[in-house]
Formats: structure tokens, C-alpha cells, sequence
């Protein structure tokens, strides 16, 4: 059984492969604009002038023509309208039948896979999601989520006002390793955080002091918020795994955060390389192959904001 996953939900066009539950090819290219934000117009562009060439590199890495692939799987959503209409209209060129994957639950799914985990609590962080899931009664729930804005746009917004380059994530965390704490905001409601009004609080506290204390403040506060939802959900399911995902879990000392959390609890902690952690195609195909079945393609659509929790996991037996 070879299996294609194909990723378009935001800044990257991904196509993985996957042959009898083993990657064997992962490719992409990802839209960079030139301010670092993404367009979502230009992205879906991007994505449709790249498709065709990042399969077919797919492909030939899997010693494969388009007529082995037995199953075509498609994220079809959370994501942007237009990158996620790309995907939709490349995916229907070369196949009849598609199975519909969602994103978020294909972080879970490839985390599980490489990191061997059985029923993990996911920390799923990146640019515009911010979420923490763990499996329930035959669904992903989502025991806690921003309210706002993702961690990973926080920090890109924080990091755009007061000058930084893009991506603004790992210049903050550099940053941040020399300065000192200053109060900001701390806005955990329940189990859901709120980052918008920190980012405002941070840009002026970074004209009152140094830089590297407004982005040691913000860092501390930002993740501070994420480690204490966290920490509940995982006293609260008792899962005694904790995967940490998504492109902010490339930040160290959120990896130590978290790990900390994991050990209070007796949970193991992982995270995935980097290429697992970003939007990938590979993802699309494990989860594919675990759902294993597809629609005709003409009643296959794009799901903007398709929630984790609203995909029924039958592939999971409790
Ligand atoms: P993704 O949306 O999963 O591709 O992840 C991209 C996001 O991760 C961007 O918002 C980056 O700023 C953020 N990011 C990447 N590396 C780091 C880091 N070291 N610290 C904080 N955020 C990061
Ligand atoms: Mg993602």
C-alpha cells in the first residue's frame, strides 16, 4: 500500500510518501513573502507553481510514478482559504479519490509515529495554532487553545514591532538569553490562553528598557501561560506521554519548560526532528493511511476551520 500526503494549509507545499507504514519520501518548499508575514493569495500562488515539481521530487526519491500510489490523502483544513483551495484543485488533477486529513490531527498522528508514543498529550504550537489535545472517547479533544492569536505569531508580531527580522521566533529566544524580567500580563482564562494583549504590552515595555528584557519578559510570560494549561490538561488526563510539536518546539526553552512539566507528572517527553515538526507531507500520508478511506473526489472540499475535535478517530481501539 503506498500512500501520497499532500500539505498546502498555509506556508508550505508538502508531498510525502509513504509505502506499508514507512516514509519513504518527504518533500516541500515553502512561500517566504518578502516582510516574513504570509499572504495567503501569494502563498496559494506559490503553492500551485510549485506542486507539480515537489511531487514529482517526491517521486523520484521513492523510485515511484504517479500510478503506484494507491491512496491520495489531502489536508483540507484548519487553513488559509486560498492555500488550502491549491492543494484541493492539485490533489482532484491527479486523482478521482481522496481521503480528507485534518492538519492539526496529522501532527498528532506523525508525532505518534516517529516518536513511538501510545496516547500522548500534544502541545501543538506553531504559527496559528496553539493547542493541547489529548485523545478522549474516540475524538482529539482540545483540553486548551488560544483564544487570540497563535504562539508562534505572537512572537513574530512582537518581534516585527520592535525590528526584528523574520521569522521572529528564534531572534526573540537569542534575545531573550541575556535579558532580565520585567512584569507583563499574564492571561491564562480556565484553560485557554490569550496572547494579543502581551504582544501590546511587550512593544511598550521595549522602548521603557533594553530589548533583550522585553524579549526575556515576553518569552518567560508566553510560555509560562502555555506551561501551566499544559501542566492541568496533563494532571487532569493522566497520559504519561508528553509530545511537544509544531514550529515553536524548536524553541529551547520551551523544550525545557515543557520536559520540566512531563517530569513532574512521570510523563515522558518528545519532540520530533524538525522535519516533523513543520507542516510536511509525510504527516498528511501516516494519517491518511490510518483513516484509509477516501471519497470521490467531487465531494472532497476544503474545510477552513475544521476542528481536531470534529474528526471522529476510529483508528485508535480502546
Ligand atoms: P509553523 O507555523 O509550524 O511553520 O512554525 C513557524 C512559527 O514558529 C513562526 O511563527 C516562527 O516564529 C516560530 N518559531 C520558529 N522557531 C522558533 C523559536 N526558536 N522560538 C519561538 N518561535 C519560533
Ligand atoms: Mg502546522
Amino acid at each position: 500500500m503506498r500512500v501520497m500526503g499532500i500539505e498546502s494549509t498555509a506556508h508550505t507545499f508538502g508531498v510525502g510518501i509513504v509505502e506499508n507504514g514507512k516514509i519513504i519520501a518527504n518533500e516541500r518548499d515553502m512561500y517566504l513573502s518578502e516582510k516574513g508575514g504570509i499572504v495567503p493569495t501569494e502563498a496559494a500562488e506559490h503553492h500551485r507553481k510549485l506542486a507539480n515539481e515537489v511531487m514529482r521530487r517526491a517521486l523520484s526519491r521513492a523510485g515511484l510514478s504517479l500510478e503506484d500510489i494507491d491512496l491520495v490523502g489531502l489536508s483540507v483544513g484548519p487553513g488559509l482559504p486560498p492555500c488550502l483551495k491549491a492543494g484541493l484543485d492539485f490533489a482532484k488533477s491527479i486523482s478521482d479519490s481522496i481521503v480528507e486529513v485534518n492538519h492539526c490531527v496529522a501532527h498528532i498522528e506523525i508525532g505518534r509515529f516517529v516518536g513511538k508514543l501510545k496516547d500522548p498529550l500534544t502541545v501543538y504550537v506553531s504559527g496559528g495554532n496553539t493547542q493541547i489535545i489529548a485523545y478522549a472517547g474516540g475524538r482529539y479533544r482540545i483540553f486548551g487553545e488560544t483564544l487570540d492569536i497563535g504562539l508562534g505569531n505572537a512572537y513574530d508580531k512582537f518581534a516585527r514591532s520592535i525590528g526584528l527580522p523574520m521569522p521572529g521566533g528564534p531572534k526573540v529566544e537569542e534575545l531573550a538569553k541575556k535579558g532580565k524580567y520585567k512584569e507583563l500580563p499574564y492571561t491564562v482564562k480556565g484553560m485557554s490562553l490569550v496572547y494579543a494583549g502581551l504582544v501590546t504590552a511587550a512593544e511598550k515595555l521595549a522602548k521603557r528598557y533594553r530589548i533583550e528584557d522585553a524579549c526575556y519578559s515576553f518569552q518567560e510570560t508566553a510560555l509560562s501561560m502555555l506551561a501551566e494549561v499544559s501542566e492541568r490538561a496533563l494532571a487532569h488526563t493522566k497520559k504519561r506521554e508528553l509530545l511537544l510539536t509544531g514550529g515553536v518546539a524548536a524553541n529551547k526553552r520551551l523544550r525545557e519548560i515543557m520536559k520540566a512539566v512531563a517530569e513532574e507528572h512521570g510523563a515522558s517527553f518528545y519532540v520530533p526532528d524538525r522535519e516533523y515538526c513543520g507542516d510536511n507531507g509525510a504527516m498528511i500520508a501516516i494519517t491518511a493511511s490510518l483513516i484509509g478511506k477516501a471519497k470521490k473526489s467531487e465531494d472532497v472540499d476544503i474545510k477552513p476551520n475544521w476542528r481536531a475535535d470534529d474528526v471522529e478517530v476510529l483508528w485508535i481501539k480502546k
